[in-house]
């Protein structure tokens, strides 16, 4: 019996695990379950599972999740605020963490759980793209198991040889897809009038609010073209990005022999977090079989730079000081949320991200606290902008 905390549970991945986890009771206990401040929903998951520990860090949100637990005679303990996250990381009754917080904020907690050497299944990329070599120099002093949980990484793991001495030898280049999002075939005039809501509507993933702006803008493939070369250990030349609207095809491992293997499977992230939690075996994950007659044709198509220039700034920032891939999130992070709040128009995203990765220092991004003064200097600057473009 595997013990499991989820960290971001309230979320489409977080709900997702626990999905995958019911189907196996045998198998996973929960142990823990976190989020920011949605307090309803997370009472609603204690009341399901029953973890021994359940925590917000929006304290409010914790008194409340508190009192009505007691209310229903639940014994679950309630933590609160970013220490309780970092704590039940590291719990020593913790086998697996899911890292499943999204943005930057998920980094403090999901390194606690690659120090503590607890297996990591990482949806949350954003902790790999502001410090990457941070977070994969945890992992090895922790000695625990890391397996992506991003569909893409998640393709590339299950395609490459099992003997990781091989990598590089073997492999030519990593192939990532990408649906191209809501906007692949849109007018390009029509983009800076683009709503969160048109932005939000991705035709083959039902996601967050945040990764589906960046699928629309392709900062989401941007953000991966980054966690690949961390997890895999590839040089930026050696990652490529193709257009696959179906997204079936979830990434592909391209060899010197000129072979080419894929990983294959309906748009479900049942399937990877099912992978991660019984990695390297399998087991059921409750998403539907692939029935490639019924899909009919796969299409695949070069990215075009006019419509998706986000892509390109991965490729920049890797080829700058480490604390530039930092500075992208950051700008990102905070681009994204204002055109969520209706502050700037779609395409002021990548204005933003494109101003502030030329426009900040990048002194000091080797150490974690750098690469966090890294993050919050960047996202000062984006609200510089946003300010300035704001309708
Ligand atoms: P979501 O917005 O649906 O959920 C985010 C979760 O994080 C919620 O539980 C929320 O309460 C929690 N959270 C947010 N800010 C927090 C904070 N400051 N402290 C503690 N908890 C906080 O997001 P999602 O779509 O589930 O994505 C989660 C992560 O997984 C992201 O990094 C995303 O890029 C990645 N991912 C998601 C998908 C997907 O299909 N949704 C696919 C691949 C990767
Ligand atoms: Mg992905």
């Amino acid at each position: 019996m595997k013990r499991v905390t989820v960290l971001g549970s309230t979320g489409s991945i977080g709900c997702s695990t626990l999905d995958v986890l019911a189907l196996h009771p045998e198998s996973f206990e929960v142990f823990a379950l976190a989020a920011y401040r949605s307090d309803a929903r997370l009472l609603e998951q204690c009341l399901r599972w029953r973890p021994r520990y359940a925590a917000l860090a929006d304290r409010g949100a914790a008194a409340r999740l508190r009192a009505a637990l007691a209310v229903h005679g639940v014994g679950t303990e309630v933590l609160e605020g970013d220490a309780a996250l970092i704590e039940l990381a590291e719990a020593g009754e913790t086998d697996i963490v899911m890292a499943a917080i999204v943005g930057a904020a998920g980094l403090p907690s999901a390194r606690a759980a690659a120090r503590a050497g607890k297996r990591v299944l990482l949806a949350n990329k954003e902790a790999l793209v502001v410090a990457g070599d941070v977070f994969m120099r945890a992992m090895v002093a922790g000695g625990g198991d890391l397996v992506p949980i991003d569909s893409e990484h998640s393709a590339i793991l299950q395609s490459l040889p099992h003997d990781r001495s091989r990598w590089d030898a073997d492999v030519r280049e990593i192939v990532l897809t990408a649906s191209g999002g809501p906007f692949r075939c849109a007018e390009l005039a029509s983009l800076a009038a683009a709503t969160p809501e048109q932005a939000c509507a991705h035709p083959n993933w039902s996601m967050g609010r945040k990764i589906s702006v960046d699928s629309a803008t392709m900062m989401n493939k941007a953000l991966e073209v980054i966690e690949a070369h961390h997890l895999f250990g590839m040089p930026a030349s050696r990652i490529k990005v193709l257009i696959h609207p179906q997204s079936i095809v979830h990434s592909m491992v391209a060899y010197r022999d000129a072979s080419v293997v894929a990983q294959l499977g309906v748009p479900d992230m049942r399937t990877p977090i099912a992978y991660g939690l019984a990695w390297p075996h399998r087991m059921a994950s409750g998403a539907s079989w692939l029935d490639l007659a019924a899909v009919g044709t796969l299409a695949f198509d070069r990215v075009d730079p006019l419509r998706f220039p986000g892509l390109g700034l991965a490729y920049e920032a890797l080829g700058m000081p480490a604390g530039a891939c930092a500075v992208l999130n950051a700008a990102n992070e905070q681009a994204v949320a204002a055109f969520l709040d209706r502050r700037i128009g779609f395409m002021d995203i990548y204005r933003i991200n494109a101003a502030a990765l030329e426009g900040t220092p990048l002194d000091g991004g080797d150490t974690l606290a750098g690469l966090l003064a890294l993050d919050v200097e960047a996202r000062s600057r984006a609200e510089a902008l946003i300010e300035g473009c704001a309708r």
